[in-house]
């Protein structure tokens, strides 16, 4: 590499991409040579338990301009891409997954619109038919969800695929949180962005990481990252119920007065604490949710470790 900084840095985690990390690089190092810009491509291992890292030193001997970055262990996606955005030195900055879903030949519309003077320039699926229907349908009633309850809208469809200046970069790492639900924190710095359209591609080689429980998981750390609503609704729930229990008991003593005393009904009985238990523990549940993240930032701990860069 030359002693000049990159125009372009891509940025592409790695997890389990033995087969991906090939290909990915067939297809990439045309377009980046087609923009006739300089460039490094930063892999980052996130702690592959296949052959991905030696796979990728080998690649790295027969092309310049690769870099690999392995980190300690599996730090999860947001970390890794966390670690490549640290390291990069580019003007720009591309993250991308390696598994190709996301067309290398975008590039040149991202390079396009940064030339026309967007700090960010962003890729949207517009056709998520290689998805499956379950993983459609839980996305766009997250996208939903979220930007109903969070200050900070995230576009539908969008992913990490896009391009970034430095300025962009740089206020992106004043963001010192732990828990990085790297879709939240590109859309809260702002700055003028650029949507581009194209079709999601299935994955060319090995599988998802990400499935039912994980995106469950995934949800929920975008909700609670950037929202307290799901805190605050239990004020207005514990209102609502409240003013039923009130209005409900007031009419009990009337009736109790007017008419003397009933049969006592056990099964309303049961069925009224038994959904008010219901309801303390989805409250306590979320009330734990928040506070375990808290106590996860409060540790301070590093976002990630990298064993290795070169
Ligand atoms: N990935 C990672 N660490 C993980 C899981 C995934 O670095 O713990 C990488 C993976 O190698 C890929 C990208 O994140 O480059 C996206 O993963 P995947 O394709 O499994 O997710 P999907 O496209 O299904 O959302
Ligand atoms: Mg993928």
């Amino acid at each position: 590499m030359s002693a000049q900084p990159p125009v372009i840095s891509i940025v592409c985690p790695c997890f389990n991409e033995q087969e991906s990390v090939g290909l990915f690089i067939d297809t990439m190092l045309p377009e980046l040579e087609k923009t006739e810009l300089s460039f490094e491509i930063i892999f980052i291992n996130d702690g592959s338990r296949d052959n991905t890292l030696s796979t990728l030193k080998d690649l790295q001997k027969h092309h310049a301009g690769i870099r690999v970055i392995n980190l300690a262990r599996n730090f999860g996606k947001e970390a890794a891409l966390t670690a490549g955005i640290d390291l990069s030195k580019g003007q720009v900055i591309v993250p991308i997954d390696v598994d190709l879903q996301d067309p290398p030949e975008l590039i040149h519309d991202f390079i396009r619109e940064w030339n026309n003077g967007y700090d960010v320039v962003v890729a949207k699926r517009v056709d998520r038919t290689s998805d499956s229907f379950a993983k459609k349908l839980s996305a766009e009633l997250f996208y939903k969800f979220h930007n109903r309850i969070s200050h900070v809208k995230i576009p539908v469809n969008v992913g990490d695929y896009r391009l970034m200046t430095r300025r962009v970069v740089s206020a992106i790492q004043q963001m010192p949180e732990n828990q990085r639900f790297m879709k939240g924190i590109f859309s809260w710095v702002g700055f003028k962005t650029k949507i581009v359209e194209y079709k999601r591609d299935p994955r060319i080689a090995g599988e998802t990481s990400f499935n039912g429980w994980k995106l469950w998981n995934f949800a929920l750390e975008g909700i609670t990252s950037f929202s307290t609503a799901p805190l605050r609704i239990w004020l207005y729930i514990g209102l609502a119920i409240s003013t039923l229990a009130f209005v409900y008991g007031s009419a009990i003593v009337i009736k109790t007065l007017l008419f003397g005393i009933d049969a006592p009904g056990y099964a309303s009985l049961i069925t009224i604490m038994l959904f008010l238990g219901g309801v303390q523990l989805i409250g306590l549940g979320v009330l734990g949710e928040y506070i375990g993240r808290l106590f996860m930032e409060s540790k301070r701990r590093p976002i990630y470790i990298v064993e290795e860069d070169n």
